[in-house]
Protein backbone atom coordinates (compact mmCIF):
# COMPACT_ATOMS: atom_id res chain seq x y z
CA UNK A 1 0.00 0.00 0.00
CA UNK A 2 1.17 3.43 -0.93
CA UNK A 3 1.64 5.83 2.37
CA UNK A 4 1.91 9.09 2.38
CA UNK A 5 2.59 12.00 4.92
CA UNK A 6 -0.27 13.60 5.48
CA UNK A 7 -0.54 16.55 7.74
CA UNK A 8 -0.88 15.29 11.87
CA UNK A 9 -3.85 17.63 12.26
CA UNK A 10 -5.86 15.90 9.02
CA UNK A 11 -4.71 12.88 10.52
CA UNK A 12 -6.58 13.90 13.98
CA UNK A 13 -9.99 15.29 12.07
CA UNK A 14 -9.77 12.10 10.36
CA UNK A 15 -9.33 9.70 13.34
CA UNK A 16 -11.94 12.32 15.35
CA UNK A 17 -14.69 11.67 12.75
CA UNK A 18 -14.33 7.65 12.23
CA UNK A 19 -14.22 7.59 16.02
CA UNK A 20 -17.77 8.36 16.02
CA UNK A 21 -18.86 6.30 13.59
CA UNK A 22 -18.66 8.58 10.33
CA UNK A 23 -16.28 7.54 7.53
CA UNK A 24 -13.30 10.36 6.43
CA UNK A 25 -11.08 10.30 3.89
CA UNK A 26 -8.33 13.22 1.87
CA UNK A 27 -9.26 13.96 -1.32
CA UNK A 28 -8.48 16.48 -4.12
CA UNK A 29 -5.21 18.67 -4.37
CA UNK A 30 -3.71 17.69 -1.33
CA UNK A 31 -3.83 13.74 -2.72
CA UNK A 32 -2.60 14.99 -5.77
CA UNK A 33 0.12 17.40 -4.26
CA UNK A 34 1.42 14.02 -1.95
CA UNK A 35 1.88 11.94 -4.69
CA UNK A 36 4.07 14.53 -6.49
CA UNK A 37 5.89 15.77 -4.12
CA UNK A 38 4.79 19.07 -3.69
CA UNK A 39 3.60 20.56 -0.26
CA UNK A 40 -0.46 21.05 -0.48
CA UNK A 41 -1.36 24.70 -0.33
CA UNK A 42 -4.22 22.91 2.01
CA UNK A 43 -5.58 19.79 3.40
CA UNK A 44 -9.43 19.23 2.17
CA UNK A 45 -11.23 16.27 4.03
CA UNK A 46 -14.22 14.68 2.82
CA UNK A 47 -16.61 12.95 5.20
CA UNK A 48 -19.67 11.16 5.02
CA UNK A 49 -21.00 13.24 8.13
CA UNK A 50 -23.29 16.06 7.84
CA UNK A 51 -22.62 19.49 8.55
CA UNK A 52 -23.90 19.31 11.91
CA UNK A 53 -22.57 16.29 12.47
CA UNK A 54 -19.08 17.28 11.80
CA UNK A 55 -19.84 20.66 13.90
CA UNK A 56 -20.86 18.10 16.48
CA UNK A 57 -17.27 15.89 16.52
CA UNK A 58 -15.65 19.20 17.61
CA UNK A 59 -17.57 20.77 20.24
CA UNK A 60 -14.26 22.52 21.53
CA UNK A 61 -12.64 23.85 18.00
CA UNK A 62 -13.56 27.01 17.03
CA UNK A 63 -15.37 26.08 13.41
CA UNK A 64 -15.70 28.40 10.37
CA UNK A 65 -18.84 28.04 8.80
CA UNK A 66 -18.86 30.07 5.69
CA UNK A 67 -19.31 27.29 3.68
CA UNK A 68 -21.63 25.49 5.52
CA UNK A 69 -24.91 25.95 2.62
CA UNK A 70 -22.16 23.76 0.41
CA UNK A 71 -21.33 21.21 3.27
CA UNK A 72 -18.10 22.29 4.14
CA UNK A 73 -17.11 23.21 7.98
CA UNK A 74 -13.89 24.78 8.47
CA UNK A 75 -12.00 22.94 11.69
CA UNK A 76 -9.39 25.36 13.60
CA UNK A 77 -6.43 22.77 14.52
CA UNK A 78 -3.52 24.18 15.88
CA UNK A 79 -1.86 22.88 12.57
CA UNK A 80 -4.27 25.43 10.58
CA UNK A 81 -7.56 25.02 8.89
CA UNK A 82 -8.40 21.45 7.89
CA UNK A 83 -12.02 22.03 5.70
CA UNK A 84 -14.34 18.93 6.18
CA UNK A 85 -17.20 18.66 3.39
CA UNK A 86 -19.45 16.01 3.01
CA UNK A 87 -19.65 13.92 0.46
CA UNK A 88 -21.63 15.36 -2.62
CA UNK A 89 -23.76 14.68 -5.95
CA UNK A 90 -23.87 17.47 -7.73
CA UNK A 91 -27.37 18.80 -8.62
CA UNK A 92 -28.74 20.71 -11.74
CA UNK A 93 -25.86 23.43 -12.86
CA UNK A 94 -27.02 27.08 -13.91
CA UNK A 95 -24.84 29.54 -15.54
CA UNK A 96 -22.56 27.02 -16.11
CA UNK A 97 -21.20 27.85 -12.68
CA UNK A 98 -21.60 25.85 -9.54
CA UNK A 99 -24.86 23.11 -9.03
CA UNK A 100 -27.61 24.72 -8.30
CA UNK A 101 -28.38 22.58 -5.47
CA UNK A 102 -26.08 20.77 -3.14
CA UNK A 103 -26.97 16.91 -2.61
CA UNK A 104 -25.22 14.99 0.37
CA UNK A 105 -24.04 11.90 -0.30
CA UNK A 106 -23.09 8.38 1.68
CA UNK A 107 -20.87 7.57 -1.40
CA UNK A 108 -16.77 8.33 -1.93
CA UNK A 109 -17.45 7.44 -5.47
CA UNK A 110 -20.04 9.08 -6.08
CA UNK A 111 -17.75 12.33 -4.50
CA UNK A 112 -14.96 11.69 -6.48
CA UNK A 113 -17.01 11.35 -9.48
CA UNK A 114 -17.92 15.27 -9.52
CA UNK A 115 -14.78 16.02 -9.02
CA UNK A 116 -13.10 18.15 -12.10
CA UNK A 117 -9.79 16.29 -13.29
CA UNK A 118 -8.71 12.44 -12.44
CA UNK A 119 -5.53 13.82 -10.50
CA UNK A 120 -8.09 15.74 -8.22
CA UNK A 121 -10.35 12.72 -8.11
CA UNK A 122 -8.49 10.29 -5.73
CA UNK A 123 -8.19 9.83 -1.81
CA UNK A 124 -6.19 8.37 0.69
CA UNK A 125 -6.63 7.40 4.41
CA UNK A 126 -4.01 6.47 6.67
CA UNK A 127 -5.23 3.03 7.02
CA UNK A 128 -7.21 1.97 4.15
CA UNK A 129 -4.74 3.94 1.57
CA UNK A 130 -5.32 5.10 -2.19
CA UNK A 131 -9.17 5.32 -3.79
CA UNK A 132 -8.36 5.73 -7.16
CA UNK A 133 -11.69 4.97 -9.19
CA UNK A 134 -10.47 7.34 -12.45
CA UNK A 135 -7.47 6.72 -13.12
CA UNK A 136 -5.87 9.16 -11.76
CA UNK A 137 -2.53 8.29 -10.61
CA UNK A 138 -1.63 6.84 -14.37
CA UNK A 139 -2.48 10.33 -14.95
CA UNK A 140 -0.27 11.99 -12.95
CA UNK A 141 2.69 9.64 -14.29
CA UNK A 142 2.11 10.68 -17.62
CA UNK A 143 1.57 14.10 -16.30
CA UNK A 144 -1.63 14.67 -17.70
CA UNK A 145 -4.77 16.23 -17.25
CA UNK A 146 -8.27 14.41 -17.91
CA UNK A 147 -11.81 15.49 -17.04
CA UNK A 148 -13.58 12.69 -15.12
CA UNK A 149 -16.17 11.72 -17.20
CA UNK A 150 -17.44 13.10 -20.54
CA UNK A 151 -15.16 16.34 -20.75
CA UNK A 152 -17.78 18.84 -23.12
CA UNK A 153 -20.54 17.83 -20.26
CA UNK A 154 -18.07 18.46 -17.46
CA UNK A 155 -16.99 22.15 -18.87
CA UNK A 156 -20.45 22.37 -20.05
CA UNK A 157 -21.95 21.72 -16.38
CA UNK A 158 -19.08 24.21 -14.71
CA UNK A 159 -16.98 26.45 -17.35
CA UNK A 160 -14.87 27.29 -14.54
CA UNK A 161 -13.23 23.77 -15.39
CA UNK A 162 -11.73 25.34 -18.49
CA UNK A 163 -9.69 28.02 -16.94
CA UNK A 164 -8.57 25.29 -14.07
CA UNK A 165 -7.17 23.41 -16.87
CA UNK A 166 -5.08 25.61 -18.19
CA UNK A 167 -4.28 26.76 -14.46
CA UNK A 168 -3.10 23.10 -13.34
CA UNK A 169 -1.48 22.93 -16.70
CA UNK A 170 0.58 26.01 -15.90
CA UNK A 171 1.75 25.65 -12.09
CA UNK A 172 1.79 21.74 -12.46
CA UNK A 173 3.39 21.61 -16.27
CA UNK A 174 1.13 18.91 -16.93
CA UNK A 175 -0.33 18.48 -20.51
CA UNK A 176 -3.58 18.20 -21.51
CA UNK A 177 -5.34 15.13 -22.79
CA UNK A 178 -6.00 15.75 -26.42
CA UNK A 179 -10.16 15.76 -26.12
CA UNK A 180 -10.29 17.51 -22.77
CA UNK A 181 -8.14 19.81 -25.00
CA UNK A 182 -10.29 20.27 -27.42
CA UNK A 183 -13.65 20.12 -25.56
CA UNK A 184 -11.95 23.49 -23.51
CA UNK A 185 -11.31 25.15 -26.58
CA UNK A 186 -14.98 24.30 -28.12
CA UNK A 187 -16.33 25.16 -24.26
CA UNK A 188 -14.53 28.59 -24.24
CA UNK A 189 -17.47 30.90 -25.53
CA UNK A 190 -19.30 29.69 -21.82
CA UNK A 191 -16.51 31.73 -19.82
CA UNK A 192 -18.08 34.89 -20.33
CA UNK A 193 -20.71 34.29 -18.18
CA UNK A 194 -18.71 33.03 -15.25
CA UNK A 195 -18.37 35.72 -11.95
CA UNK A 196 -15.16 37.66 -12.43
CA UNK A 197 -13.83 37.12 -9.06
CA UNK A 198 -13.85 33.17 -10.39
CA UNK A 199 -11.81 33.95 -13.50
CA UNK A 200 -9.41 36.37 -12.03
CA UNK A 201 -8.58 33.71 -8.90
CA UNK A 202 -7.54 30.65 -11.81
CA UNK A 203 -5.97 33.32 -14.06
CA UNK A 204 -3.77 34.81 -11.05
CA UNK A 205 -2.62 31.47 -10.26
CA UNK A 206 -2.34 30.95 -13.66
CA UNK A 207 -0.20 33.30 -14.84
CA UNK A 208 2.29 32.87 -11.98
CA UNK A 209 2.61 29.16 -12.65
CA UNK A 210 6.37 28.23 -13.83
CA UNK A 211 4.65 27.23 -17.46
CA UNK A 212 2.70 30.24 -17.72
CA UNK A 213 4.17 30.66 -21.20
CA UNK A 214 3.78 27.49 -23.41
CA UNK A 215 0.52 26.64 -22.01
CA UNK A 216 -0.58 30.76 -22.93
CA UNK A 217 0.66 30.00 -26.37
CA UNK A 218 -0.81 26.73 -27.22
CA UNK A 219 -4.48 27.83 -25.60
CA UNK A 220 -4.24 31.63 -26.42
CA UNK A 221 -7.87 31.42 -27.73
CA UNK A 222 -9.71 30.18 -24.40
CA UNK A 223 -7.58 33.26 -22.92
CA UNK A 224 -8.95 35.73 -25.28
CA UNK A 225 -12.81 34.06 -24.35
CA UNK A 226 -12.19 35.85 -20.38
CA UNK A 227 -10.37 38.41 -21.59
CA UNK A 228 -11.51 39.85 -24.98
CA UNK A 229 -9.18 43.35 -24.79
CA UNK A 230 -6.32 41.22 -25.37
CA UNK A 231 -7.15 39.13 -28.59
CA UNK A 232 -6.28 41.96 -31.12
CA UNK A 233 -2.84 41.46 -29.69
CA UNK A 234 -2.47 38.79 -31.56
CA UNK A 235 -1.45 39.27 -35.25
CA UNK A 236 -0.56 42.72 -34.13
CA UNK A 237 2.71 43.17 -35.82
CA UNK A 238 5.57 45.69 -34.52
CA UNK A 239 6.86 46.76 -37.57
CA UNK A 240 10.14 49.14 -36.01
CA UNK A 241 13.57 47.83 -35.41
CA UNK A 242 12.84 47.48 -31.26
CA UNK A 243 10.89 44.08 -31.93
CA UNK A 244 11.04 40.95 -33.20
CA UNK A 245 7.71 39.92 -31.89
CA UNK A 246 4.02 40.72 -32.50
CA UNK A 247 2.50 42.32 -29.84
CA UNK A 248 1.08 38.70 -28.07
CA UNK A 249 4.51 37.35 -28.42
CA UNK A 250 6.09 39.90 -26.77
CA UNK A 251 3.38 40.20 -24.35
CA UNK A 252 3.91 36.67 -23.26
CA UNK A 253 7.66 36.98 -22.96
CA UNK A 254 7.74 40.03 -20.82
CA UNK A 255 5.01 38.28 -18.44
CA UNK A 256 7.50 35.50 -18.65
CA UNK A 257 10.29 37.47 -17.47
CA UNK A 258 8.62 39.66 -14.43
CA UNK A 259 8.65 37.62 -11.27
CA UNK A 260 6.02 35.44 -10.40
CA UNK A 261 3.78 38.04 -8.18
CA UNK A 262 0.09 38.28 -8.99
CA UNK A 263 0.58 42.55 -9.70
CA UNK A 264 3.63 42.09 -11.58
CA UNK A 265 2.44 39.36 -14.22
CA UNK A 266 -0.85 40.90 -14.40
CA UNK A 267 0.56 43.81 -15.38
CA UNK A 268 2.97 42.44 -17.84
CA UNK A 269 -0.14 40.71 -19.35
CA UNK A 270 -1.66 43.85 -19.53
CA UNK A 271 1.01 46.48 -20.62
CA UNK A 272 0.61 46.69 -24.14
CA UNK A 273 -3.10 46.02 -24.38
CA UNK A 274 -3.50 49.46 -25.76
CA UNK A 275 -1.08 49.22 -28.92
CA UNK A 276 -3.70 47.61 -31.61
CA UNK A 277 -5.53 51.01 -30.31
CA UNK A 278 -3.26 53.17 -31.31
CA UNK A 279 -1.44 51.68 -33.87
CA UNK A 280 -0.23 53.85 -36.90
CA UNK A 281 2.90 53.73 -39.71
CA UNK A 282 5.03 56.50 -40.72
CA UNK A 283 6.05 57.22 -44.56
CA UNK A 284 8.79 54.66 -44.03
CA UNK A 285 6.45 52.00 -43.23
CA UNK A 286 7.78 51.96 -39.37
CA UNK A 287 5.04 50.99 -36.99
CA UNK A 288 4.76 53.63 -33.97
CA UNK A 289 2.23 53.30 -30.95
CA UNK A 290 2.13 57.11 -29.43
CA UNK A 291 -0.30 56.74 -26.12
CA UNK A 292 -0.13 53.27 -25.63
CA UNK A 293 0.40 53.35 -22.52
CA UNK A 294 -2.54 55.68 -21.35
CA UNK A 295 -4.93 54.24 -23.50
CA UNK A 296 -3.69 50.69 -22.23
CA UNK A 297 -4.19 52.12 -18.70
CA UNK A 298 -7.40 52.84 -19.14
CA UNK A 299 -8.62 49.84 -20.38
CA UNK A 300 -6.33 47.55 -18.41
CA UNK A 301 -8.42 49.33 -15.36
CA UNK A 302 -11.83 48.75 -17.55
CA UNK A 303 -10.65 44.53 -17.76
CA UNK A 304 -9.46 44.58 -14.19
CA UNK A 305 -12.76 45.55 -12.56
CA UNK A 306 -14.74 43.38 -13.95
CA UNK A 307 -12.47 40.80 -12.72
CA UNK A 308 -13.47 41.99 -9.04
CA UNK A 309 -10.18 43.15 -8.47
CA UNK A 310 -9.39 45.05 -4.85
CA UNK A 311 -9.02 48.47 -5.18
CA UNK A 312 -5.21 48.98 -4.24
CA UNK A 313 -4.38 45.99 -6.53
CA UNK A 314 -6.67 47.35 -9.28
CA UNK A 315 -4.60 50.88 -9.19
CA UNK A 316 -1.40 49.38 -8.38
CA UNK A 317 -1.85 47.42 -12.36
CA UNK A 318 -3.07 50.30 -14.19
CA UNK A 319 -0.30 52.64 -12.13
CA UNK A 320 2.38 50.07 -13.43
CA UNK A 321 0.49 49.86 -17.57
CA UNK A 322 0.91 53.66 -17.50
CA UNK A 323 4.36 53.73 -16.42
CA UNK A 324 5.52 50.96 -18.31
CA UNK A 325 7.35 53.22 -21.08
CA UNK A 326 9.51 54.96 -18.45
CA UNK A 327 12.46 56.89 -21.02
CA UNK A 328 15.55 55.60 -20.27
CA UNK A 329 18.75 56.68 -18.56
CA UNK A 330 17.16 57.84 -15.52
CA UNK A 331 18.77 60.54 -13.68
CA UNK A 332 18.77 61.45 -10.14
CA UNK A 333 15.59 63.85 -10.03
CA UNK A 334 13.53 61.14 -11.78
CA UNK A 335 14.61 58.50 -9.72
CA UNK A 336 13.57 60.43 -6.72
CA UNK A 337 10.56 61.71 -8.11
CA UNK A 338 9.13 58.10 -9.12
CA UNK A 339 10.05 57.15 -5.34
CA UNK A 340 8.10 59.82 -4.19
CA UNK A 341 5.77 59.65 -6.25
CA UNK A 342 4.88 55.84 -6.43
CA UNK A 343 6.79 54.54 -3.02
CA UNK A 344 9.41 52.20 -2.90
CA UNK A 345 7.50 48.69 -3.29
CA UNK A 346 5.68 50.60 -6.78
CA UNK A 347 8.81 52.05 -7.64
CA UNK A 348 10.83 48.14 -7.75
CA UNK A 349 7.79 46.87 -9.45
CA UNK A 350 8.02 49.52 -11.77
CA UNK A 351 11.56 48.86 -12.99
CA UNK A 352 11.00 44.73 -12.72
CA UNK A 353 8.27 45.74 -15.32
CA UNK A 354 10.65 47.93 -17.55
CA UNK A 355 13.05 44.99 -17.05
CA UNK A 356 10.86 42.12 -18.67
CA UNK A 357 9.18 44.49 -21.36
CA UNK A 358 12.91 45.28 -22.35
CA UNK A 359 13.95 41.65 -22.17
CA UNK A 360 11.24 40.49 -24.48
CA UNK A 361 12.73 42.64 -27.23
CA UNK A 362 15.47 42.39 -29.85
CA UNK A 363 18.61 41.96 -28.31
CA UNK A 364 20.42 44.40 -29.37
CA UNK A 365 17.76 46.79 -27.67
CA UNK A 366 18.24 44.49 -24.50
CA UNK A 367 22.12 44.64 -24.96
CA UNK A 368 21.51 48.66 -24.10
CA UNK A 369 19.33 48.97 -21.75
CA UNK A 370 19.52 46.35 -19.37
CA UNK A 371 22.08 48.02 -18.03
CA UNK A 372 20.22 51.32 -18.11
CA UNK A 373 18.07 49.35 -15.74
CA UNK A 374 20.64 48.08 -13.20
CA UNK A 375 22.09 51.97 -13.65
CA UNK A 376 18.46 53.32 -11.75
CA UNK A 377 18.20 50.58 -9.52
CA UNK A 378 21.67 51.21 -8.15
CA UNK A 379 20.67 55.07 -8.13
CA UNK A 380 17.21 54.03 -6.32
CA UNK A 381 19.33 52.04 -3.48
CA UNK A 382 21.47 55.08 -2.92
CA UNK A 383 18.90 57.27 -2.80
CA UNK A 384 17.24 55.65 -0.21
CA UNK A 385 20.27 54.65 1.76
CA UNK A 386 21.35 58.71 2.16
CA UNK A 387 17.62 59.11 3.32
CA UNK A 388 16.66 61.65 0.81
CA UNK A 389 14.00 63.86 0.45
CA UNK A 390 11.29 62.35 -1.58
CA UNK A 391 8.09 63.25 -0.50
CA UNK A 392 6.45 66.25 1.50
CA UNK A 393 6.82 64.35 4.63
CA UNK A 394 10.35 64.27 4.31
CA UNK A 395 10.54 67.88 3.72
CA UNK A 396 12.52 70.05 6.96
CA UNK A 397 9.73 71.95 7.38
CA UNK A 398 5.57 70.72 7.98
CA UNK A 399 2.69 72.87 8.00
CA UNK A 400 3.25 73.40 11.75
CA UNK A 401 6.04 75.18 11.08
CA UNK A 402 4.31 77.36 8.30
CA UNK A 403 1.49 77.98 10.83
CA UNK A 404 4.11 79.07 14.18
CA UNK A 405 4.59 81.95 11.24
CA UNK A 406 1.41 82.88 11.59
CA UNK A 407 0.25 81.47 7.79
CA UNK A 408 -3.38 79.95 7.93
CA UNK A 409 -3.73 76.66 7.41
CA UNK A 410 -5.90 75.64 4.03
CA UNK A 411 -4.94 74.96 0.21
CA UNK A 412 -2.37 77.29 -0.09
CA UNK A 413 -0.78 76.31 2.40
CA UNK A 414 -0.51 72.83 1.50
CA UNK A 415 0.30 74.17 -2.46
CA UNK A 416 3.28 75.87 -1.08
CA UNK A 417 4.60 72.53 0.42
CA UNK A 418 4.60 70.81 -3.05
CA UNK A 419 6.31 73.34 -4.48
CA UNK A 420 9.13 73.51 -2.26
CA UNK A 421 9.25 69.55 -2.57
CA UNK A 422 9.16 70.00 -6.48
CA UNK A 423 12.32 73.03 -5.73
CA UNK A 424 14.26 70.52 -3.27
CA UNK A 425 13.39 67.17 -6.03
CA UNK A 426 15.24 69.35 -8.99
CA UNK A 427 18.17 70.71 -6.44
CA UNK A 428 17.36 74.60 -6.61
CA UNK A 429 16.86 74.42 -2.85
CA UNK A 430 18.22 72.21 0.07
CA UNK A 431 16.32 70.15 2.51
CA UNK A 432 16.90 72.90 5.08
CA UNK A 433 15.05 74.82 7.71
CA UNK A 434 16.13 78.29 7.12
CA UNK A 435 16.00 78.34 3.41
CA UNK A 436 12.78 76.45 2.94
CA UNK A 437 10.94 78.99 5.32
CA UNK A 438 11.96 81.99 3.26
CA UNK A 439 11.26 80.58 0.34
CA UNK A 440 7.89 79.50 1.69
CA UNK A 441 7.30 83.26 3.04
CA UNK A 442 8.31 84.05 -0.98
CA UNK A 443 5.29 82.03 -2.36
CA UNK A 444 2.90 82.85 0.32
CA UNK A 445 3.24 86.39 0.48
CA UNK A 446 1.91 88.49 3.37
CA UNK A 447 -1.18 88.22 2.06
CA UNK A 448 -1.97 84.88 3.75
CA UNK A 449 -0.53 85.99 7.27
CA UNK A 450 -3.03 87.52 9.20
CA UNK A 451 -2.77 90.83 9.83
P1 LIG B 1 -4.90 24.14 -4.90
O1 LIG B 1 -3.52 23.61 -4.84
O2 LIG B 1 -5.01 25.40 -5.66
O3 LIG B 1 -5.62 24.20 -3.59
P2 LIG B 1 -6.86 22.12 -5.49
O4 LIG B 1 -6.87 21.00 -6.47
O5 LIG B 1 -6.90 21.79 -4.06
O6 LIG B 1 -5.65 23.04 -5.84
P3 LIG B 1 -9.20 23.64 -5.00
O7 LIG B 1 -9.77 24.78 -5.78
O8 LIG B 1 -8.72 23.87 -3.62
O9 LIG B 1 -8.06 23.03 -5.90
O10 LIG B 1 -10.31 22.50 -5.00
C1 LIG B 1 -10.20 21.34 -4.20
C2 LIG B 1 -10.73 20.13 -4.96
O11 LIG B 1 -12.13 20.30 -5.21
C3 LIG B 1 -10.10 19.90 -6.31
O12 LIG B 1 -8.92 19.15 -6.23
C4 LIG B 1 -11.21 19.18 -7.05
O13 LIG B 1 -11.23 17.81 -6.67
C5 LIG B 1 -12.45 19.83 -6.51
N1 LIG B 1 -12.94 20.96 -7.31
C6 LIG B 1 -12.68 22.27 -7.09
N2 LIG B 1 -13.30 23.06 -7.98
C7 LIG B 1 -13.99 22.22 -8.78
C8 LIG B 1 -14.84 22.42 -9.91
N3 LIG B 1 -15.10 23.64 -10.38
N4 LIG B 1 -15.39 21.32 -10.48
C9 LIG B 1 -15.15 20.09 -10.01
N5 LIG B 1 -14.34 19.84 -8.98
C10 LIG B 1 -13.76 20.89 -8.35
MG1 LIG C 1 -7.01 23.12 -2.44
Amino acid sequence: MKTLSISPHTAQVIITLEAAGFEAWCVGGCVRDSLLGREPADWDVATNARPEEILACFPNRPAVETGRRHGTIGIVTEGGLVEATTFRVDGDYAGFRRPVEVQFSQSLREDLSRRDFTVNAMAYHPDRGLQDPFGGQEDLKRRMLRCVGDPKSRFQEDALRILRCLRFAAVLGFGIQPETRRMALDCRGLIAALSGERVREELTKLLCGDWMYPVLEENALVLFAALPELEALSGCGQENPYHQYDCWEHTLHATEAVPAKPILRWAALLHDCGKPLVKTFDSQGTAHFYGHAEVGARLAGELLARLRFPRRELEAVVRLVEGHGEILPMGEKRVKRLLGALGEEDFWALLALVRGDISAQTAWVAAKRLPLVDQAEVLAEDILARGSCLAVKDLAVDGQDLMNLGYRPGPALGKSLKTLLEEVLSGELANEKPGLLARAGELLGDGARPM
